[in-house]
């Protein structure tokens, strides 16, 4: 059986590696991808000492599918750990950065959420469970929790995994498993204490929160995805880069993938790349289905690598980084601590920070050039950081499509593209489009897929 595999970010490597698995049931696959590099929205550039993450910070441990994927391809070894002060994350109020809580009582003790939002958080256990319907992320949470707690805990997480807006967002698609509390305990916080009282002593973070620890790789994601692609090949996987997909039709079982005007034949074809760029090379085999996925918003975003010398900042850069509410009304989403989350990604006497700006709520910014956005990154984190000198050291990336966004109404769309493929017979949509976009998501997608065709042997 001959696998065709569009698009070598982490989730096309993660599925070629699955599948190359299958090489004695007579499974041979060619991955295509259009950039002479791998790892898609993965990248690492390496600089002046500095490992610098153009997207992906890492992932963490507490979901299994990508450190079973690099377990399985004998790269374990080479994973790294955060340090323990990156569970510290912050929140800016008021011009400061406020820890987020951990536990229920340092949550009582935090100045994040006034007494009056804390009280509103409580009366969540008395709020009638909703309709099973779609509702926007700020709806569900406005109507369960409060507006404070939209403002100060969700919103900026938000901006942090999705660089999106919670006023477009699904509670649906984008925070499945908290809707699901819902309609399951019918509540969050009874949820909360059903799950407690059934998993006595567990010590993870609650539902939707943040557990786990934050995994890297040495020298950056970006070396992970390549060193993956490695296993692939010598497993046998032909790696086809500068590749760009342009057209994949259908006949008599077969299909066609178009590259130029070289045309390869595949018993089956599975899509990684971005929506956008899918729908281009789809719209032949399945009209619909290409206009379904060009309906997937993305959004934007700008990260800017900054490095100063030690005593250029104050002590500040202890844990993973900072997040900031929209109503804080900042040009920038946050900082990550680079340099304190993975020492090693900067040379010794360095810290090393992330700034990214941009994102839904936030697009007219990309307007502006990357000078004048590095200009505002730099900035935006001078008196929250208390940064006495400009950076020693710049980096910047521009992602104009960063990350789909799944809005009210995709759960629809995703019945739809869903539907397309099984019709079509031998078309899988993986990656990011459809059912989450932190890395373990893809990697979770990748092994579903590679399961379900090798049931199909
Ligand atoms: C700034 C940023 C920070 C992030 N941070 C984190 C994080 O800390 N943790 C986390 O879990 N997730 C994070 N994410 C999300 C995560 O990185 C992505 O969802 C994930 O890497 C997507 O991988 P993918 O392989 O599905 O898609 P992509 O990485 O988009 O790869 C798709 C590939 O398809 C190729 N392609 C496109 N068109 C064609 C064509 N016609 N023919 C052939 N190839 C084609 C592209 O060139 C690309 O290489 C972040 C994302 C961004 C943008």
């Amino acid at each position: 059986m001959k696998v065709a595999i569009i698009g070598g970010g982490i989730s096309g490597v993660s599925v070629a590696f699955k599948l190359s698995k299958l090489k004695d049931k007579g499974v041979e696959i060619t991955l295509f991808e259009s950039s002479s590099r791998l790892g898609g929205t993965i990248e690492t550039v390496h600089k002046d000492g500095y490992d610098i993450e153009a997207g992906t910070n890492g992932f963490l441990n507490s979901k299994p599918f990508t450190l079973e994927i690099f377990t399985e391809a004998g790269l374990a070894d080479k994973l790294v750990r955060s340090e323990d002060s990156a569970r510290k994350r912050f929140i800016q109020r008021d011009n400061k950065l406020v820890r987020l809580p951990e536990t229920g009582l340092a949550f009582l003790k935090s100045p994040l959420i006034s007494m009056k939002g804390k009280l509103r958080l409580a009366v969540e256990f008395f709020v009638k469970k909703g309709s099973s319907a779609d509702e926007s992320l700020a709806d569900f949470i406005k109507r369960r929790l409060g507006v404070e707690a939209l403002d100060y805990l969700i919103s900026p997480m938000v901006s942090g995994i999705f660089a999106g807006n919670p006023e477009k967002m699904s509670i649906n698609s984008s925070f499945p498993v908290i809707k699901n509390l819902e309609q399951e305990y019918g509540g969050l916080i009874k949820s909360l204490l059903s799950l407690k009282r059934r998993k006595k002593g567990n010590k993870k973070a609650g539902p939707g929160g943040p557990g786990g620890i934050l995994l890297s790789y040495q020298g950056g994601m970006g070396e992970a995805v390549k060193d993956l692609a490695k296993v692939c090949v010598a497993n046998g996987v032909d790696i086809k880069l500068s590749s760009s997909v342009d057209e994949i039709s259908k006949k008599d079982d077969k299909f066609t993938v178009k590259v130029g005007k070289e045309k390869h034949q595949f018993d089956k074809v599975i899509v990684t790349s971005p929506a956008y760029c899918s729908s281009v090379f789809l719209e032949k085999l399945d009209k619909e289905l290409s206009e379904t996925l060009l309906s997937i918003p993305y959004s934007p975003i700008f990260v800017s690598g900054l490095g100063y010398d030690n005593s250029d900042m104050d002590d500040s850069l202890n844990g993973f980084g900072y997040l900031i509410p929209s109503k804080e009304g900042r040009d920038i989403l946050g900082a990550l601590f680079t340099s304190s989350m993975f020492p090693a990604q900067a040379p010794k006497g360095k810290k090393f920070l992330r700034v990214l700006t941009g994102g839904d709520t936030k697009k007219e910014l990309m307007n502006k050039t990357d000078d004048e956005l590095l200009a505002v990154s730099i900035n935006s984190i001078k008196d929250i950081l208390g940064v006495h000198k400009d950076p020693s050291f710049t980096y910047t990336f521009r992602y104009d499509k960063a990350i789909p966004q799944y809005y009210v109404g995709h759960g629809e769309k995703v019945a739809k593209i869903e539907s397309a493929c099984s019709n079509i017979g031998g078309l899988y949509i993986g990656g990011n489009v459809l059912y989450g976009i932190g890395v373990n998501d893809c990697t979770k997608q990748s092994t579903l897929i590679a399961e379900k065709i090798a049931s199909e042997l």
